[in-house]
């Protein structure tokens, strides 16, 4: 195949373009950010199951406070009750039975209050894991909105070289003569690189240093030759940095 060298040297900087978008592509995709978020979001599961076991707990004290509080409620009724009859009982045999009934009403209201002094304690130290809990998804949560801020930036950023790259590359290809594009284009997607620089005797794609015939074909062909490498086949590009003159 037969182009000219300025054609030939358009396909380096067609090859820069394209290793550009390559470049940005890859780097959308294996962007840091993207597994720190992951990992973020494992975390954050991780604390909203711990908070359901904790909302679990608070939840059984409160309704075992709710069961204690209305025991006592009963007990004090019945104490009311009873130091109201009192009052107007005139039978010694009422009296006895009544001041009988309030002594163990008032044993049974102390142990009640006890217990339930001891359920409020647990009450409020689960309100607080559970505090603690949310405390901790907040601060996971933000750390999430704040990596995902980045990530989304870089993105942004990432998307706008692709599209400044693809216009750039739209503008270049029509002005290369199409057997040569489709032959850059074929090896290119055989081995990622279609074009690379000859220089110092080295393949700029594959980094091979050409010796004896192989170098000496290389040297010796026609400016106008397509030439391409004997190891990867991508099209070498002989300029005035080859350094074959
Ligand atoms: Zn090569």
């Amino acid at each position: 195949m037969k182009a000219s060298p300025a054609d030939q040297k358009t396909l380096l900087t067609l090859q820069s373009i394209d290793t550009g978008v390559q470049r940005t592509t890859h780097r959308a995709a294996n962007l840091p950010e993207a597994a720190r978020i992951s990992e973020l979001q494992r975390e954050i599961e991780g604390v909203r199951l711990r908070r359901l076991e904790k909302v679990g707990v608070r939840d059984d004290a409160r309704t075992e406070l709710g069961r204690i509080e209305s025991d006592v409620a009963v007990v004090e009724a019945r104490i009311k009750r009873d130091d109201a009859r009192l009052l107007q009982s005139t039978s010694v045999k009422d009296v006895e039975a009544l001041q009988s009934e309030l002594a163990s009403l008032k044993t049974r209201q102390n142990n009640l209050e006890e217990i339930e002094l001891n359920v409020m304690q647990r009450v409020e130290d689960a309100e607080e894991a559970v505090a603690q809990v949310d405390a901790e998804r907040a601060g996971l949560q933000e750390l999430l909105d704040e990596v995902a801020a980045k990530r989304d930036a870089q993105l942004v950023e990432l998307d706008a070289e692709r599209t400044r790259l693809t216009a750039d590359r739209d503008s270049l290809t029509p002005g290369i003569p199409e057997d040569l594009l489709a032959l850059y284009e074929q090896r290119r997607a055989r081995g990622g690189i279609g074009a690379a620089l000859f220089r110092a005797g080295t393949c700029g794609a594959c980094k091979m240093s050409l010796t004896g015939n192989d170098l000496q074909a290389v040297r010796s062909a026609p400016s106008e030759d397509v030439v391409q490498c004997p190891e990867c086949s991508a099209i070498v590009v002989r300029t005035d940095e080859s350094g074959l003159i």
